[in-house]
């Protein structure tokens, strides 16, 4: 008998949807993917959950809130713990389960696997957990399972691919959930594309080539998305052309408020422009292209020689010393001069 899941079009999907689709479909499966982000399925995500949810996460209740209203038999809805060895994803992923118990959105049954690398790498527990109710038969499951990796593998390989250079080559940092759903990052890859930019994103970079760079950091950095971000720019830095970065976050993102501010020092170090933007439900589209187009107004200008892009504040604030370790040049301020 064929059977419907349903996988929401958020969070987890933006990063593994070729590996669970393949996977789900090898079973025997037809799986039902909930339309892009809009403003409804924005709305009825902050409707189902409380204020205090980061952005993403509100997403992800209104793809399911949709989802539940086609007919669907399952709903796939993963307790991702962690994806790999000593690093973690995020509480609230693993929470989503629970969440949606919470909430008041009626759902089929569901699947949800529990993925947590750090305690095992046995994948027989959760492939049960997300294939029993269709098949008995451990071959089937694990031959499904072959086939997802490998699409999921040629899905990132497809990823990393030459960076096309220009002269304004911009690193977009971001949670896959965010970069990749165009509602939600505003047609931020557009606004640039328009403004003459190329973009470089983390999925460029392999996985070892980010946990080499990392080896660099003084300490294990035990978030998942907080290695992919601070990876990538400890990578990038390292190769020619890259004019800026641009931070696009969420608000309420512990994860993101701690790497924020380490990508910052180490993009100082560099003197690499930088822009934070946070997203919430109330981020307008013109605000957002105000501050794209500033940005890269100076670097443009950065390029040209037309001036220097650090302001008059901040910057040389208490920082002579440090000045003075990278570059070898002291100024002659006194220390009230600045
Ligand atoms: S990592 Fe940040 S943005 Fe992503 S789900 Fe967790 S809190 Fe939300």
């Amino acid at each position: 008998m064929s059977w419907k899941i349903g996988i929401p079009r958020a969070l987890f999907y933006h990063t593994y949807y070729p590996l669970w689709s393949t996977f789900f479909e090898a079973l025997g499966g037809e799986v039902i993917v909930s339309p892009p982000t809009n403003k409804v399925i924005l709305d009825q995500g902050v409707k189902s959950v409380v204020d205090e949810t980061c952005l993403p996460v509100k997403v992800f209740f209104g793809h399911v809130a949709t989802l539940c209203e086609t007919k669907i038999d399952y709903l796939f809805v993963p307790r991702l713990i962690s994806v790999e060895k000593r690093a973690y994803i995020c509480p609230k992923f693993m929470g989503l389960p629970d969440m949606l118990r919470a909430s008041k959105i009626k759902h089929p049954p569901l699947i949800k696997p529990v993925i947590n690398k750090v305690k095992s790498t046995n994948v027989n527990s959760f492939l049960w957990d997300c294939a029993s109710p269709f098949t008995g038969k451990w071959l089937n499951i694990k031959k499904a399972w072959q086939e997802a990796k490998q699409e999921q593998e040629k899905y990132e390989q497809k990823l990393i691919r030459e960076t096309e250079h220009n002269d304004l080559n911009i690193l977009i940092l971001g949670h896959d959930y965010n970069l990749y759903d165009h509602y939600l990052n505003l047609g931020l890859w557009e606004k640039l594309q328009n403004l003459g930019c190329s973009i470089i994103t983390p999925a460029q970079i392999s996985k070892e080539e980010r946990d080499h760079q990392l080896k660099k950091f003084p300490k294990f950095v035990f978030w998942t998305y907080g290695r992919n971000l601070l990876g990538s720019v400890y990578s990038f830095i390292e190769k020619p052309g890259i004019k800026g970065v641009i931070n696009l976050t969420s608000f309420g993102c512990g994860i993101d408020s701690f790497i924020d501010s380490l990508i910052i020092r180490r993009l100082i170090e560099h003197q690499i422009p930088y822009l934070n933007i946070i997203i919430d439900e109330h981020t307008g589209e013109a605000g957002l292209l105000t501050r794209v187009e500033a940005f890269v107004d100076i670097i443009r200008w950065r390029r040209d020689d037309h001036q220097n892009y650090f302001p008059a504040h901040g910057y040389n604030v208490g920082s002579c010393e440090r000045d003075a370790r990278i570059h070898g040049v002291r100024c002659n301020c006194t220390p009230t001069s600045h």
